[in-house]
């Protein structure tokens, strides 16, 4: 399937330029992780890479090595401040129309701080 092409005004694409305000948690050259607007549990931190990527399967086609190791180390180096590795945690990429992905730039959501129900279809 094609790749859709990258729409420079979804809203984490405004975050990462600086036209709107986020709670950051964490930023390198690859990578901004911000807490969730609308957190699902106590700990709910979206990590985003900065490379203008749609999707988790556009991100894995298509983005150098380099930013492939920085952003998978960046999600455990997040969850671990976030300190929700002892008692464990849920990483989601909702990925376009069935996996009810609504912002098109890939984001991982972290989250934990709490036990979370059961994920069900
Ligand atoms: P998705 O459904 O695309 O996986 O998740 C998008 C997430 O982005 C949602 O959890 C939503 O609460 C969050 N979100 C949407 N707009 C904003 C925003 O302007 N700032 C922040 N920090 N989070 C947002």
């Amino acid at each position: 399937m094609a790749v859709s092409a990258y729409d420079p005004q979804n809203i984490f694409a405004k975050i990462l330029r600086g036209e709107i305000p986020c709670n950051k948690v964490f930023e390198d050259d690859h990578v901004l992780a911000f807490h969730d607007i609308a957190p699902q549990a106590p700990t709910h931190i979206l990590v985003i890479p900065k490379g203008a990527y749609t999707s988790y399967d556009d991100f894995a086609a298509n983005a150098s090595d380099a930013e492939i190791i920085a952003y998978t180390r960046a999600i455990g180096k997040i969850a671990a401040a976030a300190g929700v590795v002892e008692d464990g945690y849920r990483l989601i990429a909702n990925t376009r129309d069935h996996g009810r992905q609504d912002v098109p730039h890939l984001h991982v959501h972290i989250i934990g701080g709490k036990k979370l129900g059961l994920m069900l279809p």
